[in-house]
């Protein structure tokens, strides 16, 4: 079983004339447990490959599995439930709902997912403490640290237990020190629950801590190292 493979997908920009291959013939498996870090230079296809692994853009060619299902012919409807039960998102910036709190943001998801909100809130209470923002809960994120509001943000995206964390860049706007600390938190929870991790990075002390490094070259997915 794998928690992400990519067959031959292919990605092409079109304006008018002009054509912008950005992935072609792009492979790659990502296996449950296992956290893979992305790192390539701006502009080479990083946030549009995560795109296209969270069912957010359609590929051009190729094929897309998400816990080995393939996804080329679901509807928008099933493409949509996949990615509320099976895939999670963080961002460089953390879309929390400002006129929340901490652990109203957390709850949301699992709210939309169905669950009742006493339970909803014991789960988030649960996982934000795990993430050391136990003193933290009833906060705005607007009363928040940088590096505290993306922990809420990465407790977010894990608390429906997705099979697959995708992060874009997830600590590229905070210091070194803060990075690092939301960085070994993400890895903890990512390690404790089994999930699997695509992570795009700038951050080459960060790459090297995950199990394996890819990147993007002529549209390809390549090993590094
Ligand atoms: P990265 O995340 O690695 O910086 P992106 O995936 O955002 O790279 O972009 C890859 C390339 O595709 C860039 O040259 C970008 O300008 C182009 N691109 C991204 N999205 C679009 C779009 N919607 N329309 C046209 N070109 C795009
Ligand atoms: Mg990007």
């Amino acid at each position: 079983m794998t928690a992400l493979e990519l067959q031959n997908v292919e990605r092409v920009y079109r304006q008018g004339e002009a054509e912008l291959v950005v992935l072609r013939n792009a492979n790659l498996t990502v296996r449950p447990g296992e956290m893979v870090a992305l790192v390539a230079p701006s502009g080479t296809g990083k946030s549009t490959l995560l795109h296209c692994a969270g069912l957010l853009e359609k590929p051009d060619g190729g094929e897309v599995l998400v816990g080995g299902m393939p996804t080329r012919t679901l509807s928008d409807k099933d493409r949509t439930r996949l990615r509320r039960t099976e895939l999670g998102f963080v961002y460089q910036f953390h879309h929390l709902l400002p006129e929340l709190t901490a652990v109203e943001n957390v709850m949301m998801p699992q709210i939309i997912a169905g669950l009742d909100r006493a339970t909803a809130r014991a789960r988030a209470s649960e996982i934000l403490g795990f993430i050391g923002l136990g003193p933290r809960l009833d906060h705005q994120p607007g009363e928040l640290s940088g590096g505290e509001q993306q922990r809420v943000a990465i407790a977010r995206a894990v608390v429906n237990a997705p099979r697959l964390l995708l992060a874009d860049e997830p600590t590229g706007n905070l210091d070194p020190a803060t990075s690092d600390h939301v960085f070994t938190m993400l890895m903890s929870i990512v390690k404790q629950s089994r999930l699997a991790g695509l992570v795009a990075t700038h951050n080459l002390d960060l790459a090297r801590r995950m199990d394996r490094r890819v990147t993007i070259r002529d549209g390809k997915i390549e090993e590094m190292d």
